[in-house]
């Protein structure tokens, strides 16, 4: 019955994690997958987090299903969240509380391929992996558009601007707010205003893909990007995660959210967005979104929360610039100031998959064979060793 089943090669990502677990040294160090340790090397539980889950009536609620939309509460907090004082009335705002981020690209995607026939995405090159299986699991045809430039370890600003320029009115142009995975680099302000005009212009529909908001400069400026096209009336579809803010990665919290300029249309996207969530999984999980909405909407809990998203991106932030003390120590011939301009988890080294395999198999540091390091994996106890480790690799 099977039999034309093909093996299947699993994740990169993944599948260096498994690698990573079975491997039995004691000083081995895990910078391959996108999940934020602490100091001592441990995934938290954010204080806020855990505030709400010893809450009485937090244990003793019933597990009820949610509505296909989401929990209510929840999905008011994160639009509030997202759109600050931008936000947007219900006539033009369609959101919807997803399984993760994932979730969100997945429903999206979804969506889109029921009602434009032969939908093309542009994603940025390099992107998350996942950003083309989803899509192209969805029916699209993936393309990408320039991003990284790999001489300058910055932004192919010039390349990337004239792209978008030359594509049809229409096209799906998938976007990181901030954070940009794997490479770090974002376009600055000036550089947002420009891709957004053209963005409008053409016609163009952005997807904006939000996994590390307050993970770059803040929680306000990080979603800067999404909020300007509000300001301009730009159509668009945002997908947001709270694995990673929350650190809630098992809960799959996350939200969708489609901009609707025109009024009159955000009910029947909203309409559309439940029946393709019904037809996958009916309903999301409750509670994850449970502990969010609580935190979101208490003033206290919130303020909390937002001081350990801030402590989490100083904490990151710290960790690269003693990796980058530590590289300029051991290597002073080469230049890593641009590890300093990436923001967020990642770390895009210029390493090449030979020196990445290197550092795994000689030195137990797992990183991505595109040279892509987690730098929230680096804690005052590892980071001497991966700097050594990478000097010898480089050299
Ligand atoms: N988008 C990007 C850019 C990501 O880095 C990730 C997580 N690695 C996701 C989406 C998926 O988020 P989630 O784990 O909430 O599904």
């Amino acid at each position: 019955m099977f039999a034309h089943l093909p093996p299947y090669a699993g994740d990169p990502i993944l599948s260096l994690m498994e690698s990573y677990q079975r491997d039995a040294r004691a000083d081995k160090v895990n910078l391959g997958i996108g999940v934020y340790a602490d100091g001592a090397g441990v995934i938290p539980v954010l204080p806020s987090v855990r505030a709400v889950e010893v809450e009485d009536h937090f244990n003793s609620a019933p597990c009820t299903y949610l509505p296909m939309e989401g929990h209510t509460g929840y999905r008011q907090a994160v639009a509030q969240l997202l759109f600050g004082p931008e936000l947007p009335d219900q006539n033009h705002l369609a959101i919807i509380q997803t399984l993760g981020g994932s979730g969100a690209l997945k429903v999206g995607a979804d969506l889109i391929a029921r009602f434009f026939p032969q939908p093309q995405i542009w994603v940025p090159d390099p992107t998350w992996d996942n950003h083309i299986g989803i899509f192209e699991g969805a029916g699209f045809g993936v393309q990408r558009y320039p991003y990284y430039d790999a001489d300058k370890k910055g932004l192919a600003f010039d390349a990337l601007l004239s792209k978008l320029e030359s594509l049809e009115a229409g096209s799906v142009v998938l976007l990181h707010p901030c954070c940009h995975n794997p490479t770090g680099i974002d376009p600055d302000r000036g550089q947002w205003t420009q891709i957004i005009e053209v963005l409008e212009r053409r016609a163009l529909l952005p997807f904006f893909d939000l996994a590390y908001q307050g993970f770059a400069a803040s929680l306000e400026q990080d979603v800067w990007p999404v909020r300007e096209c509000v300001r301009r009336g730009i159509a668009f579809f945002l997908s947001n995660s709270f694995s990673k803010i929350f650190s809630l990665y098992g809960e799959r919290v996350g939200a969708l959210s489609v901009f609707c300029p025109q009024d009159g249309q955000a009910n029947n996207v909203l309409g559309q967005l439940k029946l393709t969530v019904r037809r996958n999984y009916s309903s999301p999980p409750l509670h994850g979104a449970l502990i969010v909405a609580r935190v979101l909407s208490d003033a206290h809990l919130r303020q909390q929360w937002e001081g350990e998203v801030n402590q989490m991106r100083e904490r990151v932030h710290g960790m690269r610039e003693r990796l980058h003390a530590g590289l300029a120590k051991v290597l002073p011939e080469y230049n890593f100031g641009f590890l300093l301009r990436q923001n967020g988890m990642f770390g895009y080294t210029g390493l090449s998959a030979a020196q990445v395999e290197r550092l795994r198999e000689q030195h137990g540091v797992y990183a991505v064979s595109s040279g892509r390091i987690c730098v929230a994996g680096l804690n005052p106890g590892n980071v001497d060793k991966v700097c050594l480790a990478m000097a010898e690799v480089i050299r």
